[in-house]
């Protein structure tokens, strides 16, 4: 899910978003070592995918938790290598399609006329890429055990609708290696015109990073699903401007651009790859279980590791927001 840009929506309190709850079928890549199977040959059932709502604020809906869904090896699946990186590797991508329910709405021009969603789409799937498991790109101490593939859909189609909110992502009904992006002809309308090649481009990049991350079987934090987005679209200089870095949020988990930031102090203080590192985690771990995840990860609890982030942040005059 996108969080909307304020200064993009007229006024509304009941602007939706259907919630992003992808997470469950992205891993449906086994979490053994010895069993790495390559995503899009995994038949695994339909999930339960529940769209909530929640309100265009900084507050996501965590994300649903899923049961475990034993793996099946089909015969076909060929292990993939470990301990590789796929920075050499061209990128494989999967078939991108494109679905304009409505030809006639002012987003529809806006959108047309702003982007060319093949480059858009492609570039960013590269740029997910680039950011999340090219492990090329790490610092050298944190490539040693960096054995990350990404979640590989087989279809990823873009719809254009009128739907309240900005955009989700989700999976097919049929085809969970089938992602479905679905972006608010209205929103996109709403975009100050000087912004909105920037804010689709920012919105498509976000939204394709739930088709490429991990989430431990969706028991990771919600907030932390779509802090990673938003890392990228903001390492991807796509932030939009109304992100503040200075506004301390009151949970490190609270997901968007305020999870993103702090993620990023985690990468400029423990190095290059570390939010990698987190995503390559989330593809291991069958249950996110924060202390360990954390203490596993980077030696600190996650909880410690705000408070270290807070004291870098410029001090207010109000005491609000500091607790
Ligand atoms: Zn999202």
């Amino acid at each position: 899910m996108s969080q909307s840009d304020p200064s993009n929506i007229p006024s509304s309190t009941d602007n939706i978003h259907i919630h992003l709850a992808i997470s469950q079928d992205q891993d449906r890549k086994s979490t053994s070592s010895t069993m790495t199977v390559p995503p899009e040959t995994t038949p695994v059932p339909p999930s339960v995918f529940t769209p909530g709502t929640s309100p265009r604020t900084d507050e996501p809906k965590p994300t649903p938790t899923s049961t475990a869904i034993p793996i099946p090896i089909p015969p076909t699946a060929k292990p993939a290598p470990e301990n590789e990186g796929n920075s050499t590797k061209p990128l494989a991508l999967p078939r991108l399609r494109f679905h304009v329910e409505d030809l006639t709405h002012t987003g529809s021009a806006v959108f047309l006329s702003s982007v060319q969603a093949p480059a858009v789409l492609t570039t960013s799937i590269e740029s997910i890429h680039k950011h999340l498991y090219d492990i090329s790109l790490s610092s050298p101490t944190t490539t040693t055990t960096i054995s990350s593939h990404p979640p590989k859909p087989r279809v990823i189609t873009l719809f254009l609708r009128d739907i309240p909110g900005v955009a989700y992502t989700t999976s097919s009904d049929l085809d969970p290696a089938h992602k479905e992006i679905h972006f608010s002809l209205s929103y996109i309308a709403s975009i100050a015109s000087s912004r909105q090649a920037h804010e689709i481009t920012g919105v498509l990049l976000h939204e394709l990073v739930h088709c490429y991350q991990w989430a431990a079987q969706g028991s990771a934090p919600g907030g932390l699903i779509e802090g990673i987005a938003d890392w990228v679209r903001l390492r991807c200089d796509l932030a939009p401007p109304t992100w503040k870095q200075d506004n301390v949020p009151e949970k490190w988990d609270v997901g968007y651009s305020g999870t993103a930031y702090f993620l990023d102090y985690l990468e400029r203080r423990f190095g290059d790859g570390t939010v990698l590192r987190v995503n390559e985690k989330l593809g291991k771990e069958k249950t996110y279980k924060e202390k360990a995840f954390w203490t596993e990860l980077v030696g600190r609890p996650v909880e410690q590791l705000f408070e270290d982030y807070k004291e870098t942040l410029p001090k207010k005059g109000e005491d609000e927001g500091k607790k």
